[in-house]
């Protein structure tokens, strides 16, 4: 008989498999506090359901995420899984613990077709979409393992999830209904309640489908920029030819129309020789004076085979320098990680052996 995997329903969901079972609505919010709150995979062990739903359940239905093939810490305490999900096919999910907040980076493809230049996903190639519970279940696994292990290693902050990127493998909004589906699970008050400003899509600038998320569930918003002007963005993010950037941009102001933040972040990888003189930051300047938003600069993290070089540190700072004297508000994103491969872009998640074993501590139990 096949099974139904419960991971994959937001409360809509639910509510309609509850409704097929003969079950009263209100069932799916105790389901949804039980799976996600409590992380428990047993409908044995939910205490409040009558005995007679208990049974139905495990005859019906599964709770099933992707099973954790390798679990790293790095030096920083940055903290990486290694997911299967099924054929050969792996994707990672990252845990970065700060002072204040705990952010994980969340992974919403197997591969990616839009195949920018300077991204170890994007060099993969497309695979496929991950299912709602493949995407959730990164959140899900991340704060079960989290909450169950309070000894390990480098950092002695609170290192639950209060913070999701959708910024790991995978343009998020090509695959749109499954990432809007994981997106309503991460911000239902029975499942994991987090606020619209800590659930951030990050996209390459897929203008149509910005225009549904705004309509559908307008999260905070970073859009990858990478170039101040169409030629050169045409080469790093090849997507821009359908979408150059002035369409973008339109999509951006509209998109502030109905966000939770009244900016948009602008991410820039800083790409030695490419994309970071002064003149690209003038240029870049004029084309977003008109836009709300941030800049956050992403040191070029080189992988296998790629073909850039990451910026010099002083290129990177005066580029800074430049963007805020003109008044925006400029990041340098912190390379975290580094160890473990677990920084933006060196996601790659092929069930393969890694090496490098001296620089980062295997996480033994995973319960
Ligand atoms: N597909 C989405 C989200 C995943 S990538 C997007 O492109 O926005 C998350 C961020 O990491 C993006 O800004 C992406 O451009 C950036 N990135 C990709 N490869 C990188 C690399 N090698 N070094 C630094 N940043 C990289
Ligand atoms: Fe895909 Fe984003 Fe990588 Fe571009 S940067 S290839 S959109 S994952």
């Amino acid at each position: 008989m096949v099974t139904t995997n419960l991971l994959n329903y937001d409360g809509k969901g639910l509510a309609n498999f509850c409704a097929e079972i003969g079950e009263k609505p209100f069932r799916a919010k105790q389901l949804l506090r039980w799976i996600h709150q409590s992380g428990i995979t047993d409908f044995v062990d939910m205490s409040d359901l009558a005995k007679g739903l208990r049974e139905k359940l495990s005859a019906l239905a599964v709770i099933e995420s992707p099973q954790i093939i390798s679990d790293y810490v790095a030096a920083d305490g940055t903290r990486k899984w290694l997911l299967s999900v099924g054929a050969g096919n792996g994707i990672e999910t990252v845990f970065i613990p700060e002072a204040n907040r705990g952010t994980l980076c969340v992974s919403s493809q197997v591969g990616c077709a839009l195949a920018c230049t300077f991204c170890s996903t994007g060099k993969q190639g497309f695979n496929r979409n991950l299912t709602v519970a493949e995407i959730i279940g990164q959140l899900w696994i991340a704060n079960k393992t989290l909450k169950a292990d309070p000894k390990d290693v480098a950092t002695d902050i609170n290192r639950v999830v209060s913070n999701v990127v959708m910024m790991g493998m995978g343009e998020p909004l090509a695959n749109f209904d499954n990432v809007v589906m994981a997106l309503d699970l991460m911000l239902d008050d029975h499942a994991y309640g987090l606020s619209r400003r800590r659930v951030t899509v990050s996209t390459s600038g897929l203008v149509p489908a910005i225009d549904r998320l705004r309509e559908r569930c307008p999260v905070a918003l970073a859009v990858s920029y990478h170039a101040p002007n169409d030629t050169l963005r045409d080469q790093l993010v090849p997507i821009n030819k359908k979408y150059p950037i002035k369409e973008l941009l339109a999509a951006c102001q509209r998109y502030l129309s109905a966000a939770p933040r009244d900016f948009i972040t602008f991410e820039y990888v800083m790409l030695d020789g490419v994309n970071d003189s002064v003149a690209h930051a003038r240029e870049l300047i004029k084309l977003v004076q008109d836009t709300p938003c941030k800049f956050n600069l992403i040191p070029f993290n080189s992988f296998p085979g790629s073909d850039f070089k990451r910026s010099t540190s002083d290129a990177v700072r005066i580029f800074r320098d430049v963007l805020m004297q003109a008044g925006f508000v400029t990041t340098v994103r912190k390379t975290r990680g580094d160890d473990i491969a677990a920084a933006c872009g060196q996601l790659a998640g092929q069930v393969r052996d890694k090496t490098r074993r001296s620089t980062y501590v295997k996480v033994e139990a995973v319960k």
